[in-house]
């Protein structure tokens, strides 16, 4: 698994993506922004996690069809920018990616923090968020070195994992509520179980220690699609150990 991010880290820093972004913002005269980007004023009526009345001006940049917001004033709260989720979303394949509508580079830690801290029986802030309805994802402040951040974007799949979170509530019809409470998905947790895994440590009931920690069918699906998204070893190792998860992710997002 090391060989296939240590693989897509060298492409992001051999500066092919950065280089297509500056040869967009120096075209003609020396705009400040690459030209996709608007600086906007937006309150909690767009921005989760604010609070009502509040409004801080963004630079809402439109990248693959998706909003990447960040503060146009920076307070220096977020260490993580633009750039870096331009080359996370680099990653995430079309088919999963066209449920993000915008992901929020927060000034903010987040608000239910200690709510998740008893649910996870551990201490420790959380990172990322995604608003289902309105396909946000939120990317929580964090005093930590904007490398550190960067590494654990591309090494956790954080944007496919928040975009399973979305997928869960809109692949189907709102009144069906989240496919992950389907019985059609705890059949196929059910059918796993008896699959053979090719890992020995590979016992737990649900698909990653981060589900099992949360005793959590969300996050057993936001997991899937995870591993589901990635081009290399993740993908695989669901296809062999998860088979019937793998299945039905194949249908309802299709092979990416
Ligand atoms: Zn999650």
């Amino acid at each position: 698994m090391t060989n296939v991010f240590s693989i897509l880290d060298i492409l992001n820093g051999s500066g092919i993506v950065e280089d297509l972004i500056m040869s967009k913002v120096f075209t003609g005269s020396m705009p400040v922004i690459p030209p996709e980007s608007i600086i906007r004023e937006y309150g909690s009526e767009f921005i989760n996690g604010m609070a009502s009345g509040q409004k801080i001006k963004w630079k809402d940049t439109t990248y693959l069809g998706v909003h990447i917001l960040e503060e146009a004033e920076p307070t220096g709260f977020q260490r993580l920018i633009t750039e870096d989720i331009m080359g996370e979303l680099d990653k995430v394949p079309e088919k999963i990616r066209k449920y993000i509508q915008s992901i929020v580079l927060s000034p903010f830690n987040n608000e239910y923090d200690s709510y998740f801290c008893k649910r996870r029986g551990r201490e420790g802030p959380s990172f990322a968020s995604a608003d289902f309805i309105n396909g946000q994802i939120t990317i929580y402040a964090l005093p930590i070195d904007r490398s550190v951040l960067k590494s654990a974007l591309s090494e956790h799949l954080t944007l496919s994992h928040e975009a399973g979170h979305i997928i869960d509530f809109q692949i189907q019809p709102i009144e069906l509520g989240f496919f992950a409470y389907s019985p059609r998905w705890s059949k196929a947790i059910c059918e796993d179980n008896k699959v053979m895994r090719t890992r020995q440590d590979l016992t737990t009931y649900l698909v990653s220690p981060n589900a099992e920690e949360m005793k959590s069918l969300r996050e057993d699906f936001a997991d899937s699609v995870m591993f589901f998204s990635d081009d290399g070893c993740y993908k695989e190792f669901l296809r062999e150990n998860y088979p019937n998860r793998y299945k039905i992710l194949e249908e309802l997002i299709g092979n990416p």
